[in-house]
């Protein structure tokens, strides 16, 4: 028997699952956009971060970025000139 308020209540039902599948992939869209983003900027960090050869100066006691150290008394750069 199909009678009007059962056809009603599919018809809720079905209105209920659209609006439900629309949410699921509007909330699915957004997420692949934010996780686009911050993969992006993951990326940038990364390659920001990405670091210079430390070496280790002795005579200053601490490490330096780059291949030599900024005080040329310490003479990193020319070490194996000895
Ligand atoms: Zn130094």
């Amino acid at each position: 028997m199909f009678t009007l308020s059962k056809l009603l209540w599919l018809g809720i039902i079905l209105f209920i699952v659209w609006n439900l599948f629309r949410i699921i992939e509007k909330r699915h869209a957004l997420n692949e956009k934010n996780k686009d983003k911050s993969e992006k900027s993951k990326m940038k960090t990364d390659s920001q971060s990405e670091p210079l050869p430390a070496i280790y100066c002795p005579t200053c006691a601490t490490f330096v970025a780059g291949n030599k150290c900024e005080r040329e008394d310490c003479g990193i750069s020319n070490q194996s000139n000895g």
